[in-house]
């Protein structure tokens, strides 16, 4: 699939959307969910433009791949939630439902918030 320059983050990235920014570095851009489905529910996004998880880890350099983890563990601490812990999901393509087509990772914690698989 080719990347759709108009979709939802790609604008926010642009600036003509608004966002509950969370972080930003070089290569990463982290902001609130607007439907969050947890106190605490971070969208991590790669500037570039990639698809999909399988598009990003395929294509990003390394020190986009680095820089996207490590914003992870960054977002999570200044969060204060390693130790309670915390959710890191990717949905892939149509049988995850990913809704938009802009590489991105959910981190979610501020409670429990259950089994995954149960
Ligand atoms: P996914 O199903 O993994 O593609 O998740 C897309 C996520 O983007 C959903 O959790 C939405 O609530 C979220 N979302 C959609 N539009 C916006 C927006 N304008 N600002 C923040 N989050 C958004």
């Amino acid at each position: 699939m080719a990347y759709d320059q108009n979709n939802i983050f790609a604008k926010i990235l642009r600036g003509e959307i608004p966002c509950e920014k969370v972080f930003e570095n070089e290569h990463v851009f982290a902001f609130n969910d607007i439907s969050r489905k947890a106190p605490i529910h971070i969208l991590i996004i790669p500037k570039g433009p990639y698809v999909s998880s399988a598009d990003f880890y395929e294509k990003a350099s390394a020190d986009e791949i680095v820089s996207l983890n490590r914003a992870i563990g960054e977002i999570a601490k200044e969060k204060g939630i390693v130790e309670s812990g915390y959710r890191v999901i990717s949905n892939h393509a149509a049988h995850a439902h990913q809704e938009v087509p802009h590489y991105h990772v959910h981190l979610l914690g501020g409670a429990d918030l259950g089994g995954c698989f149960n």
